[in-house]
């Protein structure tokens, strides 16, 4: 037992050596990657619950890596948001979704603009540049600020002070919208929200996944009941993430919750992809 034990250790030692490596040399491919094109973009819709609609999509950035194939952010962004990468890596996905979105609104006006959400990382908040590039990328596309929506985590604002607010504020009154993402995992101080300058509330994919069970815990149901109000009453949409299946859809519409997102509806996928999703449902 004890030499399997130590192999065990050996195994796992090898193994953490491979990861070490691999995420070194991803680290170092990262800025070659951007100016070589290897990153794209997909697209997952952003539905209505109330009607079905589809109102938009949220952008979900990957990597065709030219040996290991497509890598998902959560293998790459941590290392961008490390050496300072995801700055330019993140303005390049801000730019790519705008300009989407123009795409999306020439061919698809007669089901109402799509808006476009894009992830914001701590570092690009407190980036000099953000509010500058953000009105630049706009008006380059010719989209309207009140069609994007940045989300940023409500870790990366838990005790931010008003300078790292400032650039936040500075968009929300520009008509971008802010969204909290994965609310709910961190420490929320609720009191605190007001001073937030956010529209949208994504509650985490946690809260959806305790409404898989039937029926579903009763206490889940209660604090979902009283997010959703409390958000309504300070005038904030709750879009729900993770939704993977019909009963989780109407049990949270039933909550009140107004806007949804998961594989239920559709994955992330290619932009035209969206297109047709949206058409149809326009159409239907
Ligand atoms: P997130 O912002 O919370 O995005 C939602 C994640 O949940 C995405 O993972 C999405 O593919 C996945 N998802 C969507 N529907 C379902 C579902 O029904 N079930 C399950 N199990 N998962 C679902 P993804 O694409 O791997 O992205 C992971 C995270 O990487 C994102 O989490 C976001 O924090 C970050 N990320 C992605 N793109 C960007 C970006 O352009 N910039 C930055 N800074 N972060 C990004
Ligand atoms: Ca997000
Ligand atoms: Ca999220
Ligand atoms: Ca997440």
């Amino acid at each position: 037992a004890k030499s399997a034990g130590g192999n065990r250790f050996e195994l796992a030692d090898a193994e953490a050596d491979a990861r070490a490596i691999t995420r070194h040399g991803l680290t170092t491919a990262l800025p070659a990657a951007l100016e070589r094109g290897e990153f794209f973009i997909e697209y997952q819709p952003l539905v209505h619950l109330g009607d079905g609609s589809v109102r938009g999509a949220e952008a979900l950035v990957r990597w065709l890596h030219p040996q290991h194939g497509v890598l998902g952010p959560d293998r790459f962004i941590p290392l961008a948001e490390h050496t300072g990468l995801i700055v330019p890596l993140g303005r390049w996905v801000l730019e790519q979704s705008v300009r989407q979105a123009r795409a999306w609104r020439e061919r698809h006006d007669a089901a109402g603009p799509l808006r476009i959400n894009v992830n914001l990382s701590p570092c690009q908040l407190t980036h000099p540049g953000l509010v500058q590039d953000t009105v630049d990328i706009l008006e380059r596309a010719g989209v309207a600020p009140d069609a994007l929506c940045l989300e940023v985590t409500e870790s990366a604002l838990i005790g931010a002070d008003d300078d790292l607010l400032k650039p936040l504020r500075r968009l929300a009154e520009m008509g971008v919208d802010i969204a909290l993402d994965d609310f709910g995992t961190g420490y929320s101080n609720l009191a605190n929200l007001r001073r937030l300058p956010v529209s949208v509330l994504k509650l985490d994919r946690s809260f959806t996944q305790s409404m898989q069970r039937f029926p579903a815990d009763p206490v889940d149901l209660k604090i979902v009941e009283g997010i959703v109000a409390l958000a309504h009453s300070l005038d904030l949409a709750v879009t729900v993430e993770g939704v993977e299946t019909g009963a989780q859809a109407e049990q949270l519409r039933i909550l009140g919750c107004d806007t949804a997102q998961g594989w239920y509806y559709a994955r992330p996928g290619p932009p035209e992809r969206l297109h047709e999703l949206a058409l149809v449902d326009a159409a239907g």
